[in-house]
């Protein structure tokens, strides 16, 4: 409809015209929240879920969906869905699978804090377990005979290994879902799909957009469940946006190739500390000494262990800590992995911040742990920064 008033104008002038005929190379942003179809008959059947379209962002958009496929097929899913963080993630995809106050679920016992938070925000009868052990994990499956078992492919921070495909078979012979994340690890090590995983959760925001510039977070999984979980997403909401929908997609299109780097990288970094007269230890599961470095072997693309290190720095106090990590000058001090840049957290503020000191000590995250997330600089610059910061290159 034309008008000649200029208010009418303002809103609906260029608005309309049809699609570009040249297909764009690249996914552009559809950040449009609402959909129109010329007749009322195709925008029931597109709300009423019997015809595909788009018809309102919370149900989908084409940016995010270009993401969700392209995420599907790195891990070898039949279709993945989107949301606006991985704790979004997570949160959907525990509840989903059955994580209700009172069912019984099997966890990680080293799992990212947030997402300790989250399974005792769930209330659901849960027992913790350390998944690198797999005799304690085969009978804790057994006795709790849980409806979910979630663990972290590699644990954060002391990178321990999961025998995925063992702890599948246990869970599955009791019916249990296997919840995933494998942000640490991306489909680059490993599709855990295809190790007996039923779900597989990653933090977007960490290698898959690469950047440090997007939030974001993804669930690969069947069909039945995707749709299950579209679903649930309809009404709890949590989606993620065009832009970072966006954004992520440019950043998987370099995955391989940067993981890649930080796998090389780190394995450098991890062999260089594990001599440093400064450090008491280093976990990397690309060391031989690592506990589950044949594990790692088994389980991961040939020579990659990932971009992860933890180290201890000897007999050190939060304060020496504190003064180590401002020293560093290339190394960026802050609470995230999986960026193009080096990245040093300190569990014991951040990740582990609400785990009593006794339970952090326990597990071996003593005051002296570090996390460093191996960047893609040059590695000479990277151990250069490091011994810098040690008083001893
Ligand atoms: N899972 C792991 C292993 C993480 O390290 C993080 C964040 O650091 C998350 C999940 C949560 O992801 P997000 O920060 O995107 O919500």
């Amino acid at each position: 409809m034309t008008s000649d008033h200029i208010f009418t104008q303002a809103v609906h002038a260029g608005e309309g015209e049809p699609p570009p005929e040249g297909r764009p190379v690249s996914t552009p942003i559809y950040p449009a929240a609402t959909y129109t179809y010329a007749d009322m008959q195709t925008l029931s059947d597109v709300l009423g879920g019997e015809r595909d379209g788009y018809v309102y962002a919370r149900h989908g958009s084409p940016t995010v969906a270009a993401l969700e496929k392209a995420v599907a097929t790195l891990e070898g899913a039949e279709d993945a869905v989107a949301l606006a963080s991985g704790m979004a993630a997570l949160h959907l995809a525990l509840t989903q699978a059955g994580a209700a106050p009172g069912a019984p679920v099997v966890a990680a016992s080293d799992l990212y804090g947030a997402t300790h938070t989250l399974l005792a925000r769930l209330q659901p009868t849960l027992r913790a377990v350390d998944v690198s052990d797999l005799d304690a994990t085969r009978t804790a499956i057994e006795e709790a005979r849980p409806r979910v078992v979630l663990l972290e492919v590699m644990s954060n921070p002391l990178l321990k290994i999961a025998n995925l495909p063992a702890v599948a078979e246990a869970a599955h012979g009791v019916g249990a879902t296997v919840v995933v994340d494998s942000t640490f690890t991306t489909p680059f090590l490993i599709r855990p799909l295809q190790h007996g995983a039923d779900v597989v959760v990653h933090s977007a925001t960490k290698y898959l957009g690469g950047h440090g510039d997007a939030m974001g977070g993804v669930i690969a999984t069947n069909a039945e469940h995707a749709k299950a979980l579209r679903e649930l997403l309809k009404v709890y909401g949590g989606n993620l946006g065009p832009f970072e929908a966006w954004t992520i997609l440019r950043g998987v299109k370099t995955l391989p190739l940067r993981m890649r780097e930080h796998c090389a990288n780190a394995l450098k970094v991890a062999q260089w500390l594990d001599t440093h007269p400064c450090i008491s230890r280093v976990w990397y599961p690309g060391l031989p000494d690592h506990p589950q470095h044949d594990l790692a072997q088994r389980l991961f693309r040939e020579g990659c262990f990932g971009g992860v290190i933890a180290f201890e720095l000897q007999d050190a106090s939060q304060a020496e800590v504190y003064r180590f990590m401002e020293s560093l000058k290339l190394v960026q001090t802050g609470p995230s992995l999986g960026d193009v840049t080096s990245l040093i957290l300190y569990p014991a503020i951040a990740s582990h911040r609400a785990m009593p000191r006794e339970e952090r000590y326990r597990l071996g995250i003593t005051d002296g742990v570090m996390r460093l997330s191996v960047g893609i600089e040059d590695v000479a610059d990277i151990v250069a920064d490091l011994g810098q910061a040690l008083g001893h290159p």
